[in-house]
């Protein structure tokens, strides 16, 4: 992850699938997963700015906060390790203390040197009040605290460059949603024409109110029926459409946000809520390294599992 480089651009990639043909209809993907294997898509964008402040002022350490299989945390933990700082992931869940190397993500985020600290559902509920952070300061001395998820000003500020000037001729951007910091730097630099989706990977009404905190307009709006029953959640539905997608145009997405945006985009296209001639750019996200984690679910649950 170097960070004096110039501002990274991926590449768009046109989603080939009948559905599109007979509706007429253009979708491209926007390949924000290549950037890095595991500081991935968005994450890269917002620790960008985050890692060069917190160098910038002398920082040692990044702190974070996380779930067992967080992109956040994975990415947290690389993008230190690259950059020469230690990092500390607070992790939620206390019954994770004894078998976290059975978990993909956390067994390799200590591997590029994160230290974890396993907290109780409770404490992790109130990880962002001023005494929780003081203990933390207290037993890890002084940190740059990023927030669960990473949005901050200067999140948003580095997914501010996901969309570049060439994309200024669609008509839509498309974003998965999780704490709403990407979509809400995709919104701010989209051109003044174009319309902005987003397709939240949880359920709950805060998310409008968390973004408009950071939006400098309203031309977007919140596809509210596609979380499949809340976050980390999956259906047979949602794997086996995942594991078509792939079969039919060799693009991977992953179980928590981008599979999950997918489908909703193409269920839209399939009602016709798009006009024809409609050139439609999905945001991937990343994510990927999170389908080991989800398999592990998947296999005790008996449900067929996501190719990788
Ligand atoms: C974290 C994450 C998101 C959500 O990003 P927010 O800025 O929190 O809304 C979307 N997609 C992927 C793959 C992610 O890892």
């Amino acid at each position: 992850m170097a960070l004096n480089t110039l501002k990274v651009q991926t590449e768009n990639q046109k989603v080939n699938l009948p559905i599109l043909e007979e509706k007429k209809v253009l979708l491209l993907i926007k390949r924000e997963d290549r950037i890095h294997p595991l500081i991935s898509g968005n994450k890269y964008r917002k620790l960008k700015y985050n890692i060069k402040k917190a160098k910038i002022a002398q920082y040692g350490t990044l702190l974070t906060f996380g779930g067992a299989f967080s992109n956040h945390i994975i990415a947290t933990a690389c993008a230190a390790h690259e950059n020469g700082l230690r990092s500390v992931g607070i992790i939620r869940g206390e019954e994770l203390t004894f078998k976290w190397k059975e978990n993909p993500t956390l067994l390799k985020a200590t591997e590029l040197g994160m230290q974890l600290k396993f907290v109780s559902r409770k404490d992790y509920r109130n990880k962002h009040s001023p005494e929780f952070i003081e203990k933390l300061k207290a037993e890890f001395g002084c940190v740059y605290i990023l927030p669960e998820g990473g949005t901050n000003d200067l999140a948003i500020k580095g997914c501010e460059e996901i969309l570049i000037d060439k994309d200024k001729s669609f008509n839509i951007i498309c974003s998965s949603v999780g704490t709403g910091g990407t979509i809400a730097g995709i919104i701010n630099s989209k051109a003044r024409e174009q319309r902005v989706i987003g397709f939240p990977a949880l359920k709950g009404d805060f998310l409008k109110e968390d973004i408009c905190k950071f939006a400098t307009n309203d031309q977007w709006n919140l596809q509210k029926d596609y979380h499949f029953g809340g976050y980390g959640k999956v259906t047979l539905e949602l794997i086996n459409f995942i594991n078509n997608f792939k079969k039919e145009t060799q693009i991977p997405l992953d179980p928590i946000y981008t599979g999950k945006m997918m489908f909703g985009i193409l269920d839209m296209i399939k009602k016709d809520k798009f006009a024809e001639r409609t050139k439609i750019l999905a945001i991937h996200t990343g994510g990927l390294q999170g389908i080991a984690g989800m398999n592990t679910i998947l296999k005790k649950k008996k449900l067929p599992l996501i190719n990788i």
